[in-house]
């Protein structure tokens, strides 16, 4: 983290658990549990849609924000089941995940979908939590670094340099990591975010790539994030199983507000 250059951000992603029944349960338990909010620390909880407007009401006026997990690329119109990022805003959702490992595994999205997305998002003043990161076997082939610094770029691809960035976070989150309770170690989750970094500045400049969060996300947990959180280029978390638990969500809250 290096709080004077960028933000840290606390993303819970629920995928698709719960129901709009236990949400304000969950945020009763979470809130006590979380001892300080720093104003360099974000802390959201990236909700199923259907359960987003319960989200939106319970955390109204406590510090958590409220995240969606998908998007469509496109505006408005025929595209039945979609839901676009105006809809999004409208309810008060202020960040989206985009391009999460499962969307591209189960839901055939691309490098190429995840920019549509990416450029839609930005029209309005949804915050993007872009995800890339390399299955077991690309990290065996040893081709890591190259894949995710294509993912970055295309996932960028039109997303101009200027305040447009200031909407845009990078999840590094290794695939084989995912739910699997195996977790990159801070040193090697710290070298592909370094790499991360490099692309971004390839691609604007040195101070915008300095100013770009880039979050870990890989069965991070209570007891894995501080060492995580320490390394200079990882600047918070993409959080699926431990956000599901308060108490062990709010471990890593009140960790990134050290
Ligand atoms: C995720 O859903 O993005 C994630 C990282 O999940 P988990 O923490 O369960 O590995």
């Amino acid at each position: 983290m290096n709080r004077d250059l960028r933000k840290t951000i606390i993303a819970g992603n629920w995928k698709m658990n719960m129901l709009a029944s236990e949400v304000k349960a969950y945020k009763d338990e979470l809130m006590p549990l979380i001892t300080e909010f720093k104003a360099w620390c974000d802390t959201v909880v990236c909700t199923p849609f259907v359960l987003l407007p319960e989200a939106v009401c319970a955390f109204k006026g406590t510090g958590v924000g409220v995240g969606a997990q998908n998007l469509s690329q496109f505006e408005s119109g025929a595209y039945t089941g979609e839901v676009s990022a105006a809809q999004l805003t409208d309810i008060g959702t202020q960040y989206v995940i985009i391009g999460h490992s499962e969307r591209r595994q189960y839901y055939g999205e691309t490098d190429e979908t995840v920019n549509a997305k990416t450029l839609a998002a930005l029209k309005t003043p949804l915050i993007s939590i872009v995800c890339v990161g390399e299955t077991l076997e690309q990290r065996e082939e040893g081709i890591t670094n190259e894949l995710v610094t294509k993912q970055v770029k295309v996932a960028l691809s039109n997303v101009p340099g200027d305040r447009e960035l200031d909407k845009v976070v990078i999840a590094y989150e290794p695939v084989w990591a995912i739910g699997t309770g195996k977790t990159a170690t801070p040193e090697d989750a710290q070298e592909v975010c370094k790499v991360i970094r490099n692309v971004l500045s390839s691609l604007y400049c040195e101070k915008a790539a300095e100013a770009i969060s880039i979050l870990y996300g890989g069965s991070m947990n209570d007891k894995n994030a501080k060492d995580l959180l320490a390394q200079p280029d990882i600047d918070g978390g993409l959080i699926g199983g431990a956000s599901l638990k308060p108490d062990a969500f709010a471990v890593i809250v009140n960790a990134a507000n050290q």
